[in-house]
């Protein structure tokens, strides 16, 4: 996985309010100010579809199909939990950076660590 520069991460198209709201949350769920850790495996996504608390994000990777010893390239979905923390902050259409954690529900076993790009902005 590349690695992308801390600095594109911009913070100007945020109002004021919501970085106050970021400050704290009452999410129990919440890698920054719940009890929830995070570990394993980091993944890269657009969010395609938004929930309460939820996110669905999908990426495109390559795989392997054996019987043709090539690689096919292949979208992944994933559903992560949104802390209310970073509700304001993540639309559909965005770029961010999930991290797997405990099963939060049964399909829910990632945490949304941070936006790295916004979307179609309107
Ligand atoms: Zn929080």
């Amino acid at each position: 996985m590349k690695k992308e520069k801390k600095t594109e991460r911009t913070e100007r198209e945020m109002p004021v309010e919501t970085m106050k709201n970021q400050e704290e949350c009452e999410d129990k769920n919440c890698h920054v100010h719940g009890n929830l850790k995070v570990r394993g495996k980091t993944f890269e996504g657009t969010v395609i579809k938004k929930f309460p608390k939820r996110v669905v994000i999908e990426f495109e990777r390559m795989i392997f199909v054996r019987k043709y010893e090539r690689y096919m390239k292949g979208k992944t979905k994933i559903h992560a939990h949104l802390p209310s923390c970073m509700e304001n902050q993540i639309h559909v259409g965005d770029l961010i950076k999930v991290r797997e954690c405990r099963p939060l529900s049964k399909i829910i076993h990632f945490e949304v660590i941070e936006k790295i790009k916004g979307g179609r902005e309107k």
